[in-house]
């Protein structure tokens, strides 16, 4: 019997874990994967995860992680032209870390503050409560647990969401895929974003002399780029790829009642911006308040009101970068003549940068 259950042990599910945990609720973490594990990313890491790492008491320990620290961004149209823009340095540099290594430490943080966590468990089944005082009943393949609240953390194709009926309908989306390869000489400190016309790539070294490499297409595409790929890194045709589909998908409301929707579960944003991680934590930061909140006596509509607007505001200031991004990336060759014309005019695509990285 929990306060709070949280299905998925990304940044989102972690972070809302170790706030919970951290404030003495009966906190319980199901994760599917054993940690440590990859996942489909470009592993960068906005500057303004930080503060929110420090209120983790975890930002020393990630930056003592190996990392990248990511100096300049270079943006690469499809004929090859490239425009470089200058990132911030010091302690509001983005740096690029492995998921393996970021998120089993977001989970070791959870379970030090006391959370229960059981990896390598994966939700079949959910039985909603059955009155306001209610729990749900979570199951899995050899366990059921009970809790008063649950928490949505299992990412874009969420499960929590399947069984309740909230996952909108899969539309045909594109397809990433990603990997890590031995860091190529002369790679330097850059993150690349690079338009081809299968689709786009983003290029970023992680530390320790390894180069993460994403690839986003539409699925009849996705092979070419591959091939691209196999070319430019010298990558052999039996090597193994992670990959993940939607790219994108309508939004669900992240307040139901005693169900809350964190990180990828709730918004699925474009992964260009390199901005994913950044809304799991604050969410996951923002749900267990919530939580808190509603265990302390705050009526339970008054609680889930408060974090729907909360995580509304959370989304809103940058959404409209997200679109841009998406609008960019959807034909790479526009970003391409985009590109061009910034050559001519940087500020407008230095500003852009800013408003992603700060
Ligand atoms: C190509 C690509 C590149 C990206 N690059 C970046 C980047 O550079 N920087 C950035 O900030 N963001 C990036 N993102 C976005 C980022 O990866 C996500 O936004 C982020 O991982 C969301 O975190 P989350 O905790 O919500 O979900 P996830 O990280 O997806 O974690 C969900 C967890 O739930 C578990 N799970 C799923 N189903 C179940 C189940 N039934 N039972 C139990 N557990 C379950 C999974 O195993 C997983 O560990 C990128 C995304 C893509 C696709």
């Amino acid at each position: 019997m929990f306060d709070v259950a949280i299905v998925g042990g990304g940044p989102a599910g972690a972070s809302c874990a170790a706030f919970c945990a951290g404030a003495r609720l009966r906190t319980l973490l199901l994760e599917r994967e054993v940690f440590p594990r990859e996942k489909v990313c470009g592993d960068c890491l906005n500057p303004a995860c930080r503060p929110i790492l420090e209120r983790l008491q975890l930002a020393e320990r990630v930056w003592s992680l190996p990392h990248g620290v990511l100096d300049r961004v270079e943006f690469m149209g499809i004929g090859g032209r490239t425009l470089t823009v200058a990132l911030p340095v010091g302690d509001g540099a983005e740096i690029a870390v492995k998921r393996s290594l970021l998120d089993q430490l977001i989970m070791n943080r959870a379970r030090e503050l006391g959370a229960t966590i059981h990896e390598g468990t994966t939700l079949t089944a959910l039985t909603r409560p059955n009155s306001v005082a209610g729990n749900w009943t979570i199951t899995t393949a050899d366990r059921t647990f009970e809790s008063r609240t649950l928490v949505a953390a299992d990412g874009r194709n969420s499960t929590v969401a399947r069984l309740c009926n909230l996952l909108p309908k899969g539309a045909r989306e594109r397809v990433a895929l990603q990997t890590h390869l031995p860091l190529p000489d002369g790679f330097g400190n850059r993150v690349v974003l690079q338009f081809l016309p299968e689709g786009y790539s983003g290029q970023a070294p992680v530390g320790d002399g390894e180069l993460n490499l994403c690839l986003v297409s539409g699925p009849r595409k996705i092979a070419a780029l591959r091939h691209w790929a196999e070319a430019r890194f010298g990558i052999s045709p039996g090597h193994s790829w992670r990959t993940i589909t939607p790219l994108t998908r309508a939004p669900i409301a992240p307040a139901n009642p005693s169900l809350l929707l964190v990180g990828d579960a709730a918004r699925v944003v474009e992964p260009f911006t390199g901005e994913g991680i950044y809304y799991a934590l604050a969410s996951g930061e923002l749900a267990a308040g919530a939580i808190i909140a509603r265990h302390q006596g705050r009526a339970e509509t008054e609680v889930a009101a408060a974090y729907s607007a909360a995580h509304d505001a959370l989304y809103r200031g940058r959404l409209w970068i997200n679109s841009l991004a998406r609008a960019a990336v959807l034909s790479p060759r526009v970003a391409s003549t985009f590109l061009e014309v910034a050559r001519f005019q940087p500020a407008l695509l230095r500003l852009l940068t800013k408003r992603i990285v700060q």
